[in-house]
């Protein structure tokens, strides 16, 4: 090889078509770390990496077999020291002297390679931000997807909110028009309420009235049968004194209704007036006693009551002992002979009110009875209450008073066992009286 080959600035080989390297230059040799002479009779494949040699049987060879030449050619060729040297490549078969050889000019391409690395590093690059934006585009698409179900569902809420605002609408108009009649009901109720009240003053007012004018007649009628009955109008037969003895009666059971009716007039009227004193429970009960114990003999009734010492009460002395005695009368009027009367007194466990209990082992009240006791004019058996000559209005009465002197009045009973009726009225504070 002359000279001038020898030094271009590229690497010259030749070699057969079996690959064994004929003729090399200096360049060629020196870019492999070999001498000249060393290359001759190497085969071509020795200067090319493994993967060069692949491309080399594939390719190359077989395109120079075909075509007699090949072009820009990449070929990674090996360096003695094993390290790996890019280089292009045009190669041309001719023959001669009659033997097929190829000449392969081979062109470094050092700073080609970098920029193709650096290209393909970019290329990566670019690859990998296109991947990250085309998965950030899917994320995107798949939250836009996701904001428009929602968008769709707030939509659909929105129209439920509006129809549901709507009925409530219609709701609010109707609980409106309820609300305003419900008024206009109530003013007439109060209207209605203040008519009541002012029939039951009136009908009170005329009962207090009309009593009042009943007993005086009635007063003249017992007065004028007693002035007969003793003889000051002239002689009486027996059977005269006996129809006197009827009047009479009759007269006085008519007068006691008639002042019962007075008095539940008066305190439903509200004209009642109350002396509240501190009252001796022992000394108020005592007081009522005489006024029964000898009926209650008469009747072979046992009688006996008992007081808790120093128990005091803040009543009316009167209308306390207008109740006891009406309990008592009722014990006395609904107890076959032989039973007993029992009354007794204590502090209720409270010690806010004293308890005074009238019991009896008569014969008693049926349980749908015992509320309606207290109305005026209920008699639970008429047929006895006439024979018991009572007018009802006893315990409607007495109810009343305790009441009105802040306690009350109320009964517990078992038909054939006997009742028992008890009257609470405020306690006066061991150590408050004087
Ligand atoms: P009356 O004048 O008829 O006794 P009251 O109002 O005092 O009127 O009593 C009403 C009715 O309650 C009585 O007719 C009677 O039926 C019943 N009653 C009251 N006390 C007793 C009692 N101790 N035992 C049984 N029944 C009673």
């Amino acid at each position: 090889m002359n000279a001038q080959v020898s030094s271009l600035p590229c690497g010259v080989v030749t070699f057969m078509d079996d690959g064994v390297i004929v003729e090399a230059n200096d360049t060629l040799a020196q870019l492999l770390g070999y001498a000249v002479d060393e290359l001759r009779g190497l085969h071509v494949e020795r200067l090319l990496t493994v993967a060069g040699r692949i491309f080399y049987q594939t390719h190359l060879f077989p395109m120079l077999r075909l075509h007699g030449r090949a072009e820009e050619i990449f070929l990674l060729l090996r360096h003695r020291d094993g390290s790996d040297i890019g280089a292009l490549s045009n190669a041309v078969r001719v023959e001669r002297n009659g033997v097929h050889v190829t000449d392969c000019v081979l062109l470094q391409v050092r700073e080609r390679r970098k920029y193709e690395d650096e290209l393909l590093r970019a290329r990566r690059e670019a690859e990998g931000a296109n991947a990250a934006l085309a998965a950030r585009t899917r994320e995107l698409e798949d939250t836009n997807g996701l904001l428009t179900t929602q968008a769709h569902e707030l939509e659909q809420q929105q129209i439920q909110l509006e129809e549901q605002t709507t009925e409530l609408e219609a709701q609010s108009e109707e609980l409106r028009v309820i609300n305003e009649d419900l008024v206009a009901r109530s003013e007439e109720l109060e209207q209605a309420r203040e008519i009541a009240e002012e029939a039951n003053r009136a009908k009170s007012q005329f009962l207090a009235t009309m009593s009042h004018e009943l007993r005086t007649p009635l007063n003249a009628i017992g007065g004028y049968a007693e002035l007969i009955a003793l003889g000051i109008h002239g002689p009486v037969t027996a059977a005269q004194l006996e129809a006197l003895d009827r009047v009479t009666r009759s007269q006085r059971h008519l007068l006691r209704l008639i002042n019962e009716v007075l008095n539940l007039a008066r305190i439903e009227a509200g004209r009642l007036d109350y002396r509240v004193d501190t009252l001796r429970m022992d000394e108020v009960i005592a007081s009522v006693v005489p006024m029964v114990e000898p009926q209650m003999a008469n009747a072979h009734l046992t009688f006996s009551y008992t007081v808790e010492s120093g128990l005091e009460a803040a009543a009316d002395r009167d209308k306390v002992q207008q109740v006891l005695i009406n309990l008592l009368t009722n014990a006395l009027k609904f107890t076959p002979a032989d039973g007993c009367v029992t009354v007794d007194a204590v502090r209720a466990p409270d010690g806010q009110s004293v308890h005074t209990r009238v019991r009896d082992t008569g014969i008693g009240i049926p349980a749908e009875k015992l509320a309606s006791i207290f109305d005026p004019f209920v008699q639970v058996d008429s047929r006895h209450a006439r024979q018991a000559e009572g007018s009802g209005l006893g315990l409607a009465i007495s109810r009343d008073l305790a009441r009105g002197m802040h306690g009350d009045l109320t009964a517990e009973s078992e038909v054939g066992v006997g009742s028992t009726f008890t009257l609470r009225l405020p306690a006066v504070a061991l150590g408050d009286s004087s």
